[in-house]
């Protein structure tokens, strides 16, 4: 049977209206990659594991909630969808909305957007404001609007948001054959880590699975489950987590801890030295964001707070580098000129 989609995978497992319609781009199956060189990197002795999430359709894992979400409004036959976005929902839901035949409607913080995310969502043909405020700013809009009108609401306070990309968490198990002893992703507005321990939980009670613990990973600048109040302007490279009020915060908060792990924050310096490594040991680029699980890894490993000897550990690698190339461009020099002679090519890299 050709693959399908996540919700036609795992159907059984997603509590999903009975009018519900498919609205698909063939999102999931992402492939979990061994890290061994990284995990050399790291002081070896341990299985690694990358869940490389910027290989769905639109380069994130937001496609997972987003098939659930834009699945169930089309059964409803809703005609305009709109969400807040620091950029990759925007995307999602843009294409998605398209698959369908919907109109969509993004609102981005203003100025805070990565190009690529940017560009994917007015690709995909959606209207995109940006609002004169923060990420939070624009999710209170959204909610109010969808008060007061006929439109829906694609954020992941949509609950079937979270149904969908519970699908990563069953995709780990299936791979491995239990779960991961330690999952380790970025926490911006927490509604992955909300799935992923929901995800988990159903495959333990379903098929006596272990449980893993959460690592999930903050910017310093936007940390606000680490401080333990919300951040007025939070401050990042790692645009996709610059949030200072998570939605599902609270949530967030008892998963960590139910799972017997934690919520930690990392610097921009380590979001970035992960992300370089990320891409010169394994040829996987990944935008900052997506990051910041191994750099909270390699920060709870460093500090003796985190022992990976025999351990099978998993990186959630969220979104693709493509989407934010500016980060690189902007560091780097402008690539040496060179004649078109081979003796000018042989002193530049011989030399
Ligand atoms: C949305 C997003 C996050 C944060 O996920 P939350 O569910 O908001 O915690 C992390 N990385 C990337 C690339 C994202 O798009």
């Amino acid at each position: 049977m050709p693959y399908g989609g996540v919700l036609e995978r795992y159907s059984a497992l997603l509590d999903l209206p009975a009018h519900t319609r498919p609205v698909t781009l063939l999102e999931g199956n992402t492939p979990l990659i061994p890290a061994r060189r990284l995990a050399n990197a790291l002081g070896g002795d341990f299985e690694l594991y990358i869940k490389y999430e910027g290989l769905n359709p639109t380069g994130s894992f937001k496609d997972r909630g987003m098939t659930a979400a834009l699945s169930e409004a089309a059964g409803r036959r809703v005609q305009t969808v709109i969400c807040a976005s620091t950029g990759n929902t925007a995307a999602s839901a843009a294409a998605y909305a398209a698959r369908a035949g919907m109109k969509s409607i993004v609102l981005i913080p203003q100025g805070k957007v990565a190009a690529g995310k940017l560009a994917g969502a007015i690709a995909y043909g959606a209207q995109v404001l940006q609002v004169e405020g923060s990420f939070d700013d624009a999710l209170r809009l959204v909610v109010a609007i969808c008060e007061k009108h006929p439109i829906a609401l694609v954020n992941s306070i949509n609950p079937y948001r979270i149904e969908g990309q519970k699908t990563a968490a069953f995709e780990i198990c299936d791979a491995l054959g239990r779960a991961p002893d330690w999952l380790c992703l970025p926490v911006g507005n927490a509604g992955n880590i909300t799935a992923y321990w929901a995800g988990f939980k159903q495959y333990h009670h379903r098929h006596a699975l272990n449980l893993p613990r959460l690592l999930g990973v903050q910017a310093q600048g936007a940390a606000p489950l680490v401080l333990g109040h919300p951040v007025e302007h939070p401050e990042t490279v790692a645009t996709a987590i610059r949030i200072g009020r998570p939605a599902r915060g609270q949530q967030a908060l008892q998963a960590a801890k139910e799972s017997g792990g934690r919520i930690i924050a990392v610097s921009d310096d380590a979001i970035l030295h992960a992300q370089r490594q990320l891409a010169a040991l394994e040829g996987i680029w990944v935008e900052p964001a997506s990051a910041a699980g191994l750099a909270g890894l390699a920060h709870e490993i460093a500090s003796g707070r985190l022992d990976p000897r025999g351990q099978s550990i998993v990186i959630v690698c969220t979104g693709h580098g493509l989407k934010d190339p500016d980060i690189i461009t902007n560091l780097i020099p402008e690539p040496l000129r060179v004649p078109p002679e081979l003796h000018a090519l042989e002193k530049a890299i011989l030399s």
